[in-house]
């Protein structure tokens, strides 16, 4: 599968607000953001006059690269959101949050979706007692996820369960941190999701074009 293997910090400053790609190094100061906050590129401190698409199409790839997915990806996922019942765009936000690897990142099993894809792929959970690799794997009201034995003693998802118990989980999501498991009690509702900020509209009257 294509993969991009470039300085994810780009997305960030090309969208000028964090999307929180790189675990615990955004909540520092080393953050690009914090330190050059323009775009990259040779013309990223010129200024560049945006058209209504342009404002679409960059809140569609923020989107895109918060959650780490491929255009096909994403627009599959779009055209799932679309087929559902209710608001497009919030349908789209929950089904990229009930994203194994998003809701094992939620639960602090990892600092950054992408650390928490990685985790999914090399078998480290269990969704209602069975293994699941796959990212995508859409998570339901209910479903308990929970690392596998051989895995509670890996150092780093120990520490990255210790970071999530001193900031807190989302509220649409339960932690039980001794037994390393976690759970989906409820879908997010607009309102939850808040970081970062999306203006999923625009995304929908991109597509709708
Ligand atoms: Fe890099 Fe994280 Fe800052 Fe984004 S928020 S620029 S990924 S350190």
């Amino acid at each position: 599968m294509a993969r991009y293997t470039g300085s994810v910090c780009r997305f960030c400053r090309r969208e000028a607000t964090k999307l929180f790609l790189k675990g615990d190094r955004c909540h520092t100061d080393k953050c690009a953001v914090e330190r050059r906050n323009y775009a990259p590129g040779q013309h990223g401190q010129g200024r560049i006059k945006v058209s209504n698409y342009g404002v679409q199409l960059r809140e569609k790839q923020k989107l895109k690269r918060t959650y780490g997915l491929l255009e096909g990806q994403f627009r599959s996922t779009f055209d799932k959101a679309d087929r559902m019942r209710g608001v497009t765009g919030e349908n789209l936000l929950v089904l990229l949050e009930r994203r194994l690897d998003s809701v094992v990142y939620r639960l602090g099993f990892a600092t950054s979706r992408n650390e928490a894809r990685q985790l999914v792929r090399h078998n480290h959970f269990l969704v209602n007692g069975h293994k699941v690799n796959i990212p995508s794997y859409q998570v339901r009201t209910g479903d308990v996820v929970e690392l596998r034995e051989k895995s509670k003693q890996v150092v780093r998802i120990n520490e990255a369960l210790d970071g999530v118990m001193r900031r807190g989980v989302p509220s649409w999501l339960e932690l039980d941190r001794a037994a390393c498991k976690g759970s989906l009690k409820a879908l997010p509702v607009r309102e939850e999701l808040t970081t970062p900020e999306f203006q999923e509209k625009l995304v929908v009257e991109l597509y709708s074009k």
